[in-house]
């Protein structure tokens, strides 16, 4: 008999803000397949469980996606319970979508569990609503990770450029100068205030506040490092220096 696959958000990088469901299914699974977590969930999967680390595979290039969609699917043909553990939310950016794919074309059974996304809750803990009725209606939420130089389709930083609502930025620092200079150079305001929060919800949470125009030299100089989340917009203007989750 086949096992089942759960696709498991593991939060934003902190034990009690994982779901109870999460928990549940974590403490009793027989193998979990984890990417690189933030903070100290990692600490809490139980030894019992087959281990299996899928950080260390690298950058994440095709292949090595498809061995771990492989090692999914054969430990569930071997009956097994397993977890492939995702940071925040299970299907935002980090390949959630494909993996569920490949489980069903194998005709594996799966749930998926919800996570909390570092995208709200990271800017969320620090006073910063990625929406208010008195500065933005919308809000979209972008990788970061594609160069926007580089010509390919995928983000239109041309077109966000416009956009009247928040923008959050995922896995961006590395681009974080080309994104700001294309944003500008199609006509966001050089003024739009920008928070970058480095280790969201961690001991070491660091916040550091500019505008479009400056935050590229405020990063660099600061040594601001992945994994951050980027928020563009007037909602920024909130932010009042203090940390508003519970400490643990
Ligand atoms: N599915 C995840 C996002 C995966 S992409 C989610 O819903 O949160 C990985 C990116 O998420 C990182 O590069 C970073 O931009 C962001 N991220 C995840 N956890 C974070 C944290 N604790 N603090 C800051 N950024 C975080």
């Amino acid at each position: 008999m086949n096992g089942k696959v759960y696709l498991v958000g593991a939060g934003p990088g902190r034990r009690d803000l994982l779901t109870l469901r999460a928990r549940e299914l974590i403490d009793s699974a027989e193998v979990i397949l984890y990417d690189q977590l933030a903070g100290e969930i990692l600490t809490t999967l139980p030894p019992t469980a087959e281990l299996i680390d899928c950080g260390k595979f690298g950058r994440r290039h095709t292949l090595e996606q498809e061995e771990i969609e492989a090692l999914m699917v054969a430990r569930a043909k071997e009956g097994k319970k397993v977890v492939r553990l995702k940071g925040g939310d299970p299907f935002l950016f980090g390949r959630g979508g494909e993996e569920l794919e490949t489980l069903l074309l194998n005709g594996i059974e799966v749930e998926i569990v919800p996570g909390i996304t570092s995208a709200i809750a990271v800017p969320g803990c620090i006073g910063i609503p990625v929406t208010h009725r008195a500065c933005a209606s919308q809000v979209t939420i972008v990788t970061g990770h594609e160069d926007p130089t580089k010509g390919r389709i995928g983000v239109r930083w041309d077109l966000l450029a416009r956009f009247e609502g928040t923008i959050i930025i995922l896995m961006g620092i590395k681009n974080l100068p080309a994104i700001c200079d294309a944003l500008i150079t199609h006509g966001k305001a050089p003024g739009t205030p920008v928070a970058i929060i480095e280790r969201g919800l961690q001991d070491d949470q660091r916040v550091t506040v500019s505008t479009l125009s400056e935050i590229p030299v405020v990063a660099k100089r600061n040594h601001v490092e992945p994994p951050a989340v980027i928020v563009v917009g007037d909602v920024v203007g909130y932010y009042r220096g203090i940390n508003l989750c519970h400490s643990t």
